[in-house]
């Protein structure tokens, strides 16, 4: 389980008079659990994740991986580099060898695993970002959408226990999205891996069984999406969107579609709302 109790985030560089990035943040995050963050740019999301994956650690409270805090060393803090893994904003701040394949294949080295197993996780994170083609390219060649499936695919190769995402889709095509966010899906059911995944993308979140909504370096809003997403206004007021098809949804039931569900989540859920709100009327 990921543990965060009581903390309270300051940057070192940042005014001493200036707010916390984090302030007083609960929360755990259960083995196979699927989790979006969603909040506007400084609420505190990339503070968030590197904490969970103790690269920075709190001003106050704690936070633990599997009963083993942050701030361990040694042993210890070696376990927590292999069960949680991380991709970060920028794929330049994670690849680290020349090829594609080396770069896939770098972390798993690192673990000591046997090569037939590398070779089995380095073939599997290929196929699964549909990179096979590209293995051999020299990572300068690549784009920086091309270079973030690089990034994806390096961190799935450790098969971590905890799955960081920090804002992976900003930069990839839309078909490559959608598989990202099946496999995200796929690894939680059965692997028992836990997902936490941050975009901008509202769409994106209704794939999750919870999100959170940060605000100020607080979790404003933690529940299921159509938990956060009847929360319109407030939503609203903090400068975020609710998916396209839920606000259509809201807007046929003000016009007297009253058989929709409260909250629609996705294209299919208002398909099947109207359909069967026709059969009935
Ligand atoms: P988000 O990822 O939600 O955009 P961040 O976690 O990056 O938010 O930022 C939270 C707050 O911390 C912001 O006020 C930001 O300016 C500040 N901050 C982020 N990174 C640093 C840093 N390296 N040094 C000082 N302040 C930072
Ligand atoms: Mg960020």
């Amino acid at each position: 389980m990921l543990e965060v109790q009581n903390v309270t985030f300051h940057y070192n560089t940042q005014e001493a008079s200036t707010p916390p990035a984090l302030r007083n943040i609960n929360l755990r995050i259960q083995p196979g659990e699927t989790v979006a963050i969603i909040g506007h740019n400084g609420s505190g999301k990339s503070t968030l994740t590197r904490l969970l994956a103790a690269i920075l650690h709190p001003t106050q409270g704690e936070v633990r991986v599997d009963d083993i805090s942050t701030t361990a060393r040694g042993e210890d803090l070696w376990t927590i580099r292999q069960r949680v893994g991380v991709i970060f904003q920028n794929p330049d701040d994670q690849l680290v060898a020349n090829t594609v394949i080396d770069d896939i294949a770098f972390g798993p080295e690192n673990l000591g695993l046997p090569r037939h197993e590398i070779e089995e996780r380095v073939q599997e994170a290929l196929s699964s970002l549909e990179l096979g083609a590209s293995a051999q390219l020299p990572i300068s060649d690549l784009s920086v959408g091309q270079k973030q499936q690089v990034a994806i695919a390096g961190v799935l190769a450790m098969r971590p226990r905890y799955l960081l995402l920090d804002e992976p889709t900003t930069m990839l095509p839309g078909h490559l999205v959608r598989s990202l966010l099946a496999t995200e899906q796929r690894l939680a059911r059965e692997r028992g891996m836990a997902v936490i995944h941050i975009t901008h993308f509202m769409h994106e979140v209704t794939a999750f069984q919870r999100v959170l909504v940060m605000h100020q370096g607080e979790i404003l809003l933690d529940g299921s999406p159509s938990e956060i997403f009847s929360h319109a206004d407030q939503l609203e007021t903090l400068g975020l969107d609710v998916p396209m098809v839920t606000r259509l949804g809201e807007r046929l039931r003000a016009r007297g579609w009253q058989h929709l569900s409260d909250v629609i989540l996705t294209p299919e859920q208002l398909k099947a709302d109207l359909c069967s709100s026709n059969s009935s009327n």
